[in-house]
């Protein structure tokens, strides 16, 4: 039963953006496939990755800005990210979840979440004392297992800074997330380093600002 319950707790603590945003948005609120087919969206990035996305419209209650692409490639975006985004920002959200299919990270995320819940199982196999129960050891496992899926979400942002046709897109798309972000865990510094993959606003807009420079040189 621990085992159970530790793989659970596990799971949700290190997905707990996507659990809520696909139960909120995705799953129990309407959505929309957006008719992108052709359109400026799709093209950009069947031009820089060849693949051909798809684009679903997540229309939400609460408002939350977020997207999240779903296998195979399907990009989901809240309804709030397309009332609130310029074209300049979707092409910076949308090349980031791009980046997560052409780097394979969905694939990516079997075998490290594997081995972190084996190895949990096997630490609660070996301990038999209350301090070292699920909760303890899914906790404890949480911080590290964001430690190295923040190295997908840096590639990722670092992908769309790269092929962005203004990455100016990025800058203002994380100030506007900075302004209406509400969760507690994004405003911390420490609790998004433990508890979340994703790089802050400002070290995004930091690397948006290194592409900037680096394209002036080479003019
Ligand atoms: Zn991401």
């Amino acid at each position: 039963m621990k085992y159970i319950f530790f793989v659970l707790t596990f799971i949700y603590l290190t997905n707990w953006q996507a659990v809520i945003a696909l139960f909120k948005g995705a799953f129990f609120s309407k959505r929309k496939s957006l008719s992108y087919k052709n359109g400026w969206l799709f093209n950009l990035l069947k031009k820089k990755t060849g693949i051909r996305f798809k684009f679903k419209k997540a229309i939400l209650k609460n408002y939350t800005a977020f997207s999240l692409i779903l296998p195979p490639n399907t990009i989901v975006f809240s309804s709030r990210i397309l009332k609130d985004f310029n074209k300049d920002e979707l092409q910076w959200i949308s090349l980031h979840e791009a980046g997560h299919r052409v780097y394979y990270h969905g694939i990516k995320y079997i075998p490290t979440s594997f081995i972190f819940v084996t190895s949990g199982m096997l630490i609660l196999n070996y301990y038999n004392n209350p301090i070292v129960n699920f909760l303890t050891v899914a906790f404890s496992l949480t911080p590290i297992y964001q430690q190295i899926i923040r190295i997908f979400e840096t590639q990722a942002d670092q992908f769309a800074a790269k092929n962005m046709d203004n990455p100016e897109g990025m800058i203002t798309a994380n100030k506007k997330f900075g302004k209406t972000i509400k969760s507690r865990i994004y405003k911390s510094d420490i609790l998004r380093t433990l508890f979340t993959p994703h790089l802050s606003y400002n070290q995004r807009i930091k690397l948006a600002k290194k592409e900037i420079e680096s394209r002036k040189k080479k003019i």
